[in-house]
């Protein structure tokens, strides 16, 4: 069995005041507990919403992280200074990383092998760009990203890891993909993770669908099999919106 899990992506989004005003408006709601309930915020944010949600069932992730607990990398974050906020999670290899910030499969195979370490939970992006699908190499990308992110995974950290297939044409655009090729899709990271650690391990692993998920389509991703939940930006900008997509994971 596994628990959905709904993590919102703030992306670059949102100064201290802005994510106090909504972590307090979440804090008034009482949202189910049967949906794990994340917020990646900025790392400028997270020490305020580490005090606000102390407590509370909504846990913290962070967007990104170096790989090295300390050094001369002006301008990173270390695992050891997320971990010292109380961040329980961190987005991994997110594609705008992989884009904009020279994120490779090597960098992300570091970063989550330290995340890891430090008993930080990864939540590991793997996704196919337009030209990549319309050139029919949807799986191979996928399997080469989730194959290189899982490399120096040790069998007993994989429950730790949660994955989100995020095809890049889908994010931010309005166009999601179809609940039934992200499931397929999903399916086969299962495939891809049960090959390395085996079929009831991988069984286990928890694996998003993200890209334009909105309140009124998340319960579609929901009703497959294979998909475990969201990691959501646009849509979980405010409390409200943030709210109704958490329930609408919680009918699984
Ligand atoms: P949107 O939900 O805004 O499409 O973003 C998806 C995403 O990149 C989440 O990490």
């Amino acid at each position: 069995m596994r628990t959905p899990i709904v993590a919102g992506n703030w992306k670059m989004y949102k100064t201290i005041a802005e994510a106090s005003e909504f972590a307090a408006q979440v804090k008034e709601a009482n949202p189910t507990d049967a949906v794990e309930k994340v917020i990646c915020a900025p790392f400028t944010a997270l020490p305020a919403l580490a005090t606000l949600l102390k407590g509370t069932s909504y846990a913290l992730g962070a967007q990104n992280m170096h790989f090295a607990d300390q050094g001369a990398y002006t301008g990173e974050i270390s695992p050891l200074m997320l971990k010292e906020l109380g961040v329980a999670y961190v987005i991994i290899g997110h594609s705008e990383r992989r884009q904009y910030f020279n994120e490779t499969d090597a960098t992300v195979q570091q970063k989550v092998k330290a995340a890891l370490q430090h008993g930080l939970k990864p939540i590991i992006c793997v996704g196919e760009t337009l030209e990549e699908r319309e050139q029919g190499k949807t799986q191979e990308v996928v399997r080469v990203q989730t194959e290189a992110a899982l490399h120096d995974v040790p069998a007993d950290q994989l429950k730790n890891v949660v994955f989100a297939y995020e095809p890049v044409w889908a994010i931010g655009t309005g166009k999601s993909s179809t609940a039934e090729d992200a499931n397929e899709t999903i399916r086969y990271i299962r495939s891809v993770i049960a090959a390395r650690f085996g079929q009831e391990a991988a069984d286990a692993v928890r694996i998003q669908y993200g890209g334009s998920v909105k309140p009124d389509n998340i319960a579609s991703f929901m009703a497959q099999p294979d998909i475990d939940g969201a990691l959501v930006g646009g849509a979980s900008l405010t409390a409200d919106g943030y709210l109704q997509l958490v329930a609408g994971a919680a009918g699984k």
